[in-house]
């Protein structure tokens, strides 16, 4: 195995920076370019333990720095690690790293660190997985979620549907290979049930993939409702900024605005959408019709009514083609005064603001903050994460399914054990226990250098 090195810290100025060796050569190189002030050659430090000295090249101090050595097994990678510690800034961490680099130690790809940590065992791929994710958590919720990952909580749970499986397998070949032995058969109907009290435990997992894609990528926002509501003064005001246009005249926001906000420590993709009402125009008919298509599609939709005047049949129109459960009622031009409520439709939430006073957002705020919590909720246990974890779940589930109905149609165990064998192997391609090289090399092009 080769020894590896990076830069671990961001590329830019700080404070600090800190370069990374990992592998067989590591502690021998940092002996040859460290001279410790106080405390031991690297060649004699102990595991977890650190000393301060300078960093040397060709007799000249390139700085001086603390150096920490990690024995292996015991390190991020498993292997042989040291980081140097120095100050920040482009300029010296790079001849720092250009120091170390040598015959035997070569220059680190993107996310080698973790694949070698994968490769020897110290994470399951979910958990290497959420190590990206972790890097790229844009909040508190998704970090929260990441650490989780990070920690085991889908690896734990898709274990104990891989130990269930294979519980099954054996108790079928038990029964199968030893005919004459006096073992009690296994019990259709038993069977039956386990297989598919496992199969709906799996789709729960499998269902926090959405979960998942909202923690990453945020909530999908659709700001609905008929002209002259506000919808656009509310889209500017959540947003801070003039993006879309804003008139009197019915209809003039004709195609949808996307802005990523945030709002409650959620983050929104919110698309400002033309009003949905009916119309011979063609250029806003097709503005409605993408809007409709977001309404349907939208994790979230804030459908804004005027709540001074009554209800209109554009009005009525809209409300029925709102997916209540994902719908927040914002009644708006509350400084007008308020006439009526969007009560019974059993909305998410209803808040009346007013968008040109920024009145009641903070309301608005907090809805949405509720409206995320469930999802964060349902994936603080472990989740799907990506579409490599997605499909091989889903061909896993389709494989349990599949022995279920070998059951059903009377068909003889073999036929139930070869599905099952296919739900384990998708399974261990899952937690990356049986994988291609291939695959393992596109997860961990993902990452960045250094990790
Ligand atoms: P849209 O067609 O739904 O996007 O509506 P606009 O945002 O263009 O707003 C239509 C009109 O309503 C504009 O004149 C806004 O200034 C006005 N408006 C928007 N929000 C409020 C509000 O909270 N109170 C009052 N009084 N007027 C508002």
């Amino acid at each position: 195995m080769s020894t590896i090195a990076a830069i671990a810290t961001p590329n830019g100025t700080g404070g600090m920076g800190v370069i990374r060796i990992s592998g067989p050569h590591a502690i021998a190189r940092a002996a040859e370019i460290f001279v410790p002030i106080r405390g031991k050659s690297p060649l004699e430090m102990e595991g977890y333990t650190c000393a301060y000295g300078h960093v040397m090249q060709h007799g000249e101090r390139l700085d001086d720095c603390i150096l920490t050595v990690f024995r292996a097994p015991h390190s991020y990678t498993g292997e042989d690690v040291v980081e140097i510690s120095c100050h920040g800034g482009r300029f010296l961490t790079q001849r720092i790293l250009r120091a170390v680099l040598c015959e035997n130690v070569r220059n680190a790809e993107a996310g080698e660190f973790t694949k070698r940590a994968f490769l020897n065992g110290k994470l399951s791929l979910t958990q290497a997985e959420a190590v990206a994710d972790l890097i790229a958590a844009s909040g508190e919720n998704a970090l929260r979620c990441a650490r989780n990952l990070r920690d085991g909580a889908t690896y734990r749970r898709i274990a104990k549907f891989s130990q269930t499986i294979l519980a099954l397998l054996s108790d079928l070949a038990v029964w199968a290979d030893y005919p004459d032995e006096d073992i009690p058969a296994v019990d259709e109907a038993v069977l039956r049930e386990r297989l598919a009290s496992l199969r709906e435990e799996m789709q729960t997992l499998y269902d926090t993939y959405d979960d998942g894609r909202i923690l990453r990528e945020g909530l999908h926002t659709v700001i609905a409702g008929r002209p002259n509501v506000g919808k656009s003064t509310l889209f500017n005001a959540l947003n801070g900024c003039e993006r879309s246009i804003v008139t009197d005249i019915a209809g003039t926001t004709r195609d949808v605005v996307e802005e990523q906000i945030r709002l409650g420590g959620v983050t929104l993709r919110l698309s400002d959408t033309a009003g949905v009402h009916d119309t011979d125009e063609q250029i806003e008919r097709i503005g409605v019709e993408k809007s409709l298509a977001f309404v349907r599609e939208a994790d979230l939709v804030l459908a804004v009514f005027d709540g001074s005047e009554p209800l209109t049949e554009d009005d009525a129109a809209i409300l029925s083609k709102l997916p209540p459960e994902r719908t927040i009622g914002v009644c708006n031009k509350s400084d007008l005064g308020s006439v009526w409520m969007p009560e019974q439709y059993g909305f998410f939430d209803i808040v009346g603001i007013s968008a040109k006073n920024r009145d009641g957002l903070e309301d608005l705020e907090k809805a949405v903050g509720r409206f995320a919590a469930k999802h964060v909720t349902a994936a603080e246990d472990g989740m799907i994460a990506n579409e490599r974890q997605r499909s091989c779940l889903e061909e896993a589930i389709r494989a349990v399914q599949e022995a279920l109905e070998a059951l059903q149609m009377g068909y003889a165990y073999d036929a139930v054990t070869v599905s099952l064998d296919g739900a384990a192997d998708a399974l261990l391609q899952l937690t990356g226990e049986r994988i291609t090289d291939a695959v393992v090399d596109t997860v961990f092009a993902r990452f960045c250098v250094g990790k």
